[in-house]
Formats: C-alpha cells, structure tokens, sequence
C-alpha cells in the first residue's frame, strides 16, 4: 500500500510534520538526501524566539507566540516517548544595551509577554548598567531534539530513508505520480517538501510563487567548567547560548553565499571581536560551523497546498526560526490537510502563485 505523504527532506520541520502526520494517523514516509537533522536544524541555536520581536510583523508572532506556548509539553512527550532530551530550558533572554527600549517594553506588554529590567552585573559577571531580561524565554539542545524527533518519527511507525535525494517530480493532471530520487523512484498518495533552504531549487518550475533561499549563518562553540551565566543573551544580533554542561554558542552572521556553508577566518574574527568588547578574557572558541536557512521575504514561511497540484504541499522557509516555528507550523498544516479551521490559517502563509 502506498504511503499516504512522501515527505522530502528531515529537518526539524520535515520531522515534526512527520510526527503530526502519524499521530493523526497517517501512513509516512520520509525521504531525506542526506542523514536527518545535520543542516539548518542542527546549525541553529535552539532560541524560541525571534531575537528581537519587535522587528517582526504579527504573521511572524502569531506563528511563534503559537509554537513557544506549544513547546514546553510537546518537548515533555517527545521525552518520555523516546527518552532523550532535548535540553528545553527556560533560561530567559536577557537584552544587553544599546537596544530600543521603549519599543521593547511597549511590545512585551502589547503581547503578553513577560520582560523586566533588570541590573547586568546582578546576572552576568563583569557586565554593568541595566538590560531587558525576557524570563520566559526558553531554548532546545538542537542535535538533541532533532535525535528525538527522529526516534519518534520511527517509534510511532514512520519509515525514513536516508541518502535518498529527490531530483524530479513526475506531474501528471495536476497531481503528483512519483518523485525521481537517487535510489530509484518513490511514490506516495501525497507528497511534502520540508526541504529548508534547497525547497525552491527542487520544486524547479512548480516553484510558482514559493520565495526561499539560502542564507548563511555561523556560530563559534566554547566549552566552560560550568556555564558562565544562566541566561540567554542578546546585543544587536550577536546572542550567546549557555548550554547546561558550560558549552555556549555565540552566533551570527547573516550571508548571502548562494549554497555555500562553509566558515570563514572573517566571520570568526568579527565574532571575536564583538565578544572580546563584553568579555575581554574570553577563552578561545572549541569549535565553528555554519548552516543554511532557508530565507523567505519577512521571514514568513510558505505552508498549504500547491497552487494547482492537488496532492502537493510545502511547510518551508522558515528563515531565523524554524526551530521556534516546528511545532505550531506542523499543527497548521495538519488543519490545512484535513480542511479544519485553525487559529492561524490565514492567507499569509499559503502557497500562492
Ligand atoms: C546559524 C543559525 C542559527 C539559527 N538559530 C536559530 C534559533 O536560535 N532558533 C530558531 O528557531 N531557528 C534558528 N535558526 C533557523 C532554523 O535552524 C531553520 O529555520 C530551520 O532549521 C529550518 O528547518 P528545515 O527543516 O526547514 O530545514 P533543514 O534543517 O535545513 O532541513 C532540510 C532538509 O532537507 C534535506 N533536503 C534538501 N534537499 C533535498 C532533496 N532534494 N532530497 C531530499 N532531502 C533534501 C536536507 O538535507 C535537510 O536535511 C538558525 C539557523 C542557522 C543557520
């Protein structure tokens, strides 16, 4: 019997949608080019939130005001389901100055969301004056989430294949018949590209209106005794992610390298220097990576259905926040799916030529 979705690509979107399929009691296979969650989902900071809210327009909150209220007991089941965690921490997000102080206050209020200020040194040693502290803001262990996004997915009776990248689309009808992957070809009832930044090269001309593209991001690793300090930290866009084993993640760029993820001496060195004017005596970094996100205008994701394919859909383009955005985005297109209201359909998101 065919599978009821075929779905390209092994993300944490790729995977969580997935999931959802499966508890709603779909038959789902997964084709992923590569090895599930080793590109943007595992390059990410695992923040649940935008950096900075307030530069963002309500189809962005809406999607990860959602997911964030979500993810706290998606992450508790996804736990006991496969006994891994995932390293979900309300660590709170603290804004170190400069940063728009009015805007921020006047948005948290406007937006239910808790924020306090807050004297630097009483957080973070060797920092002075006052910052913006966000307490319920939380962050996932990447790599860990996405093993366990994985086991679930296979738990709960989904096949994934590994090394199987997709390179065609059979159409006819306007329906999707096959999909032509490197290890021969594959056939579904339905079919859904989670294929982050690579979505729009691979949909080729059925593409239409879908607007994703790669944007690189690096970040520096440091390993400390025990972490430095507890909270999430924020200037401008450079944010520092203490880890519960005193790893910290310091990131990022944003680059426009076509599909190149590789790292480079200048971004290492503008990262150097940013953190050595907070933190002098910062140790030297243990490890550095870039990733790929898959970029959308307004960092608006696509999620619905093909335009003129009927059994085709896309859950993409997720661009700084995917990992925020996995678990209410998986929900959305689940309604969408199935043809139920949902408190977030709305025409911002779908798929449109
Ligand atoms: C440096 C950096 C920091 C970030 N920080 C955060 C953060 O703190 N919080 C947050 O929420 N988000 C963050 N993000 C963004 C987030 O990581 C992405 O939005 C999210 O991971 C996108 O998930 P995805 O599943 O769509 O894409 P991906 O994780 O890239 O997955 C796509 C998958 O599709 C596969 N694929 C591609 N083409 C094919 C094909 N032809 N056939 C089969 N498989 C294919 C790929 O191999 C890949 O596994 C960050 C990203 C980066 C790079």
């Amino acid at each position: 019997m065919l599978p009821d979705f075929l779905i390209i690509g092994g993300g944490a979107v790729g995977l969580s949608n997935a999931q959802a399929l499966l508890r709603a009691g779909y038959k789902v296979t997964l084709a992923e080019r590569g090895t599930t969650g080793q590109e943007a989902s595992w390059a990410g900071g695992g923040i649940l939130s935008p950096l900075c809210s307030w530069d963002y327009s309500e189809a962005v909150t809406r999607l990860t005001q959602c997911s964030m209220g979500m993810f706290e007991a998606a992450m508790s089941s996804l736990q006991d389901a496969t006994g891994i965690d995932p390293e979900y921490i309300k660590s709170g997000m603290l804004l170190l100055p400069p940063f728009q102080n009015e805007r921020a206050i006047t948005w948290c209020a406007s937006h239910q969301v808790a924020s306090r200020e807050i004297t630097l040194s009483d957080a973070v040693p060797g920092l002075t004056g006052s910052g913006l502290l966000m307490p319920d803001i939380a962050q996932v262990r990447n790599p860990r989430l996405l093993q366990a996004l994985r086991r679930h997915v296979q738990k709960l009776g989904g096949v994934i294949l590994e090394n199987h990248e997709v390179h065609s689309f059979e159409i006819e009808n306007y329906q999707v018949t096959g999909l032509q992957t490197t290890q021969g070809r594959l056939c579904a009832n339905n079919y859904l590209v989670t294929a982050g930044a690579w979505s729009k090269v691979l949909l080729g001309e059925y593409a239409l209106g879908m607007d994703v593209h790669p944007v690189r991001g690096q970040i520096l690793l440091f390993k400390f005794d025990i972490p430095p300090f507890g909270h999430i930290l924020l200037q401008d866009s450079l944010y520092f992610i203490p880890r519960r084993d005193g790893h910290v993640l310091v990131g990022s760029t944003l680059e426009e390298t076509g599909f190149d993820k590789s790292t480079t001496e200048e971004a290492k060195t503008m990262l150097l220097q940013r953190i050595a004017a907070l933190f002098p005596n910062w140790p030297s970094p243990v490890k550095h990576w870039a990733g790929l996100r898959p970029a959308s205008p307004g960092n608006v994701p696509t999620i619905g259905r093909h335009p003129n394919i009927t059994n085709l859909y896309a859950n993409c383009g997720h661009f700084r926040y995917g990992v925020t955005m996995s678990v209410a985005c998986a929900g959305l297109l689940l309604a969408e799916i199935e043809g139920h209201p949902h408190p977030l359909m709305t025409d911002e998101y779908r798929w449109s030529v």
